[in-house]
């Protein structure tokens, strides 16, 4: 294990800009978000959750798959999507890093979503452990344990104060640690005894939280029984089907593709879609699911049933608490895992 002392970290990134596209938690006017860094930027490590995850740089919000032009009867193709430059992404919360296993399950299974695995290839994933969960924060629900050691990225990362602990566990870590070499310093008994005093006390933190009794695994029924429940009918009334729980949840991944077209050329694109829009999955011949009452049993039937029945048993939420902060009527997988009997 290796440190970073927190008055290096100008140097620290530059010597990382050097090389790759680096991504940081950079604060604008008050909000929180990965973007690319710039000298000058206020980069903000401590800032528990972004405002929206980044799942965005694995599955962006709007990617273009391709542009075409037509010429008479000639028609030429030039395929633009995917990620061509390495870039790290530094600072990513545990339950966010979970999320890209969730998503790899699907764009990573066959047929392979080719962009997709581009942009996983070419990502170096280094985490910011938590010492300090929100009340709405439950991923502990899902196994995950915040404060310690991350298996779904690169290097995993402690900030106890005046800098940060550096632990690398993959090849593409080490690679980076490295290039890093001339910055980074050797840990002391010290730094290594106020980690494990931080970790044990948020491991207290996290049994103090009020969604700590959460548990998903005691929601019990057959598939037929949990998808008749009358729980849907009663939670669904209040949604406005505005989509705000699905863009920013890290582990939804609906996507539309559509065509922009000009007279002689345009582009193909995908972007995000909502499983709660109306006009989702709208057909010739209609809707599959007419009413917001199926929208919304869709959605969390999804993350709490269908796809821990096709994955193993992992559940499509890694309890972020993105969606408790944000739906404008206060419903969220929170009240319904309860409802079905996760408590
Ligand atoms: S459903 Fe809510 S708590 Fe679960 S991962 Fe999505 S936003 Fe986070
Ligand atoms: S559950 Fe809340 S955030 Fe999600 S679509 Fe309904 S009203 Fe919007």
């Amino acid at each position: 294990m290796k440190k970073i002392l927190k008055n290096k970290f100008s140097d620290l990134f530059s010597k990382i800009d050097e090389s790759y596209e680096l991504f940081l938690p950079i604060e604008v006017d008050g909000k929180v978000n990965f973007d690319m860094w710039k000298q000058g930027d206020t980069v903000n490590v401590e800032k528990l959750k972004t405002n929206i995850s980044p799942k965005s740089f694995i599955f962006p919000q709007s990617e273009t798959y391709l542009k075409f032009k037509r010429d008479g009867k000639k028609l030429e193709l030039d395929n633009v999507g995917g990620k061509k430059e390495e870039y790290v992404l530094f600072g990513v919360r545990h339950c966010d890093a979970r999320s890209f296993k969730l998503l790899d399950n699907v764009f990573l299974s066959d047929p392979v979503d080719a962009l997709y695995e581009e942009r996983r290839e070419k990502g170096t994933i280094v985490s910011m452990a938590c010492f300090n969960p929100a009340q709405t924060c439950f991923c502990s629900s899902f196994g995950i344990e915040p404060q310690t050691t991350s298996k779904e990225v690169d290097v995993n990362t402690w900030d106890i104060g005046d800098s940060i602990l550096w632990d690398p566990q993959t090849q593409r870590g080490e690679n980076l640690t490295k290039q890093l070499k001339d910055i980074l310093e050797d840990v002391t008994e010290q730094d290594e005894s106020e980690l494990n005093a931080l970790q044990e006390a948020t491991n207290d933190k996290l049994k103090e939280l009020p969604l700590a009794n959460l548990d998903p695994k005691k929601i019990k029924g057959e598939l037929n029984d949990l998808f008749e429940s009358e729980i849907w009918g009663e939670l669904s009334q209040r949604c406005l089907g505005c989509g705000s729980c699905t863009y920013v949840c890290p582990t939804c991944h609906c996507y539309d593709i559509s065509d922009f077209k000009g007279d002689t050329s345009g582009e193909r694109f995908r972007c995000w879609d909502s499983c709660m829009f109306s006009d989702f999955t709208l057909m010739a011949h209609g809707n599959i699911r007419k009413t917001q009452k199926e929208r919304f049993r869709q959605r969390f039937m999804h993350k709490l049933v269908y796809y821990p029945n096709n994955n193993e048993g992992a559940y499509a939420c890694v309890g972020c608490g993105r969606c408790v902060e944000k739906c404008p009527v206060h419903l969220d997988i929170v009240k319904v895992i309860k409802k079905l009997g996760g408590e």
